[in-house]
């Protein structure tokens, strides 16, 4: 690997926002880490997705805190270093809360916040060491609303962007940006195996959750798209970003202007 080349690591990188993520950052030329749990041949389609440039795929169950915290040491083990932490890996339940299941709640909010508290204290030493880092966290307009029906995410989302302001605070003087970027509804895997179970909360056709529910309270009335986010966190990569930190970026149609 060229000393010169970044090297990035997107979490739950085979499928929706994070594969675009990794896909935009390879054309960058980046290394790029890519992440799931699930073992390489089952994501061989995302691999070969992302090109020809250098990709490593690392199985890591973020569920777990040590595969987590162990995930950002085998990416420097094998690149020699960690510029760019994206967490990105996330899962969703639909469900009202005296019927959420305890065990849904406990894996929202492993998935998503407890990873990234591993993954960014596993990274940041590195960086600030090198006086370069950026730090993005894949929040939500579920980190700044609250929806019905979703108590595990928005509690989940709302701390990601709390930890995101936290680290942000205390990387300021290291050269290391900490931000969220908080998607409306974006068309992806994720959403997709929601409407069903929204349909049924809701007790709506899986047409009218799409209209009435999802993009209800997205003005501009259409999802957004994963290489949106790809480019807005491309852009938090480049050096003209540097004063952007501890923020937490809306791009969801106008959703968070009401
Ligand atoms: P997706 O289901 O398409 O992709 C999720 C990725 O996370 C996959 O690669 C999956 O393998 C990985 N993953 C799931 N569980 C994992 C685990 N235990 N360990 C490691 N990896 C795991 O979802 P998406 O819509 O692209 O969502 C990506 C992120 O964006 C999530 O954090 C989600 O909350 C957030 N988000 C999505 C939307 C949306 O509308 N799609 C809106 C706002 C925020």
């Amino acid at each position: 690997m060229q000393d010169s080349r970044r090297v990035a690591l997107v979490t739950g990188s085979t499928s929706g926002i994070g594969l675009a993520i990794a896909q935009k950052f390879a054309r960058m030329g980046y290394a790029v880490a890519l992440n799931s749990f699930e073992p390489e041949t089952e994501v061989a389609d995302a691999l070969v997705s992302v090109g020809s440039g250098e990709t490593r795929y690392f199985e890591a169950d973020l569920a777990d805190p040590e595969a987590a915290f162990g995930l950002v040491g085998a990416v420097i083990a094998a690149f020699g270093r960690l510029d760019v932490l994206v967490n990105n890996a996330g899962i969703q339940k639909v469900a009202a809360i005296e019927d959420f299941p305890p065990a849904d709640w406990d894996r929202i909010r492993a998935i998503s916040l407890d990873s990234a508290f591993h993954t960014i204290r596993a990274a940041l030493p590195g960086m600030a060491e090198r006086g370069w880092g950026r730090i993005i966290n894949i929040a939500s307009a579920h980190g700044l609303r609250a929806s019905p029906f979703k108590s595990a995410y928005v509690a989940t989302k709302h701390g990601v962007v709390g930890l995101t302001k936290t680290v942000a605070l205390e990387a300021a003087e290291k050269g290391v940006t900490v931000n969220a970027i908080c998607p409306g509804y974006v068309w992806t895997p994720l959403v997709a195996r929601q409407v069903a179970d929204q349909a049924r909360v809701h007790g709506m056709s899986e047409e009218e959750v799409i209209r009435k529910v999802m993009l209800a309270p997205q003005p501009t009335r259409r999802f957004v798209q994963p290489e949106e986010i790809a480019e807005l966190a491309a852009y938090l990569c480049g050096d003209m970003a540097r004063s952007i930190t501890g923020s937490a970026i809306s791009i969801d149609g106008g959703w968070t202007a009401r």
